[in-house]
């Protein structure tokens, strides 16, 4: 039965508000589990699984697969939809809230998920910035947004600065609207997210790193030494100095530095305490 004759059925709406245009194109589905190059063992873990399109599969390759879903409404025919496979354990809250170290117990995972675009940018920083983090992220974005986290130098942003800090990210394949049910307004495509055993750059203290980072870009398209001054509530002058000391001519913009001159500065303010 499609996505839409099964959510009639249950008298179920899709809600905009929450993400929902469901994957029903079977060899998209395929390929996106292909991506993640999933072992026997492997414990996954699924954002928003819907109505269980994407979990069934995932469910024939891994040993594991642990699929949070906000909506109430799905979560009765999400566990009717799985209930013949008993690798696949259903739960029902936020994954921005819940605990993902408690749900994957201390096992390494893969996250694979075709997300609700509306949190993408809060979902990676949460799967990101705290432990434990995945291996491996497999996920359907928003174009656009895919193309912000490949960015190199020029076209660097907050999101991709982060991102490209804790893994290596690629675009897998793009996805046509047609995929869906109902159809979004947007094309999407599947990025993976390889992540790192240590990040990318080696820096003072990722809390400091992060906050020089969002400094520089917390005024669009204004030159460093006026970003971060602002950002960081150092005088012009001295945050002058501190982008001399890594190298750093202060008329340049947050989007053209790349990862390691963000290192670089995040050691000079470091250093100037
Ligand atoms: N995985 C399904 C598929 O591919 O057909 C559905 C994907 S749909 C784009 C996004 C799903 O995320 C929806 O089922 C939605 O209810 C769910 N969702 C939205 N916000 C969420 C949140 N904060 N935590 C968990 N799930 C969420």
């Amino acid at each position: 039965m499609n996505d839409r004759h099964l959510l009639e059925q249950h008298a179920i709406t899709p809600k905009k508000s929450l993400g929902q245009n469901f994957l029903h194109d079977p060899n998209a589905l395929e390929k996106i589990v292909e991506i993640a190059g999933l072992e026997p063992g492997a414990t996954v873990l699924e954002i928003g699984p819907g109505t269980g399109n994407l979990t069934r599969v995932l469910a024939g390759r891994a040993a594991r697969v642990i699929a949070v879903e906000l909506d109430t409404r799905l979560i009765p025919l999400l566990e009717a939809a799985t209930a013949d496979l008993p690798g696949v354990e259903i739960v029902h809250g936020d994954i921005l809230e819940v605990d993902i170290g408690a749900l994957v117990g201390g096992t390494p995972y893969t996250v694979v998920a075709n997300l609700p675009y509306y949190i993408t940018s809060a979902i990676l920083r949460r799967l990101l910035e705290t432990a434990p983090r995945p291996r491996r992220l497999v996920l359907t974005v928003q174009r656009e947004v895919a193309e912000r986290l490949v960015a190199a130098p020029g076209d660097m942003s907050l999101l991709a600065v982060s991102v490209q800090f804790y893994g290596q990210p690629q675009i897998a394949m793009r996805l046509n609207p047609a995929a869906f049910w109902p159809r979004p307004d947007v094309d999407s495509a599947v990025v993976r997210i390889d992540v790192f055993d240590a990040p990318r750059v080696a820096v003072p203290d990722e809390k400091l790193f992060f906050r020089v980072v969002r400094a520089g870009f917390g005024q669009k398209r204004k030159q460093l030494r006026n970003s971060l001054s602002a950002g960081l509530g150092i005088p012009k002058a001295q945050v002058g100095d501190l982008l001399a000391g890594a190298g750093i001519d202060p008329q340049r913009r947050a989007e053209t530095l790349g990862l390691e001159e963000w290192a670089a500065l995040a050691f000079a303010v470091a250093q100037a305490g």
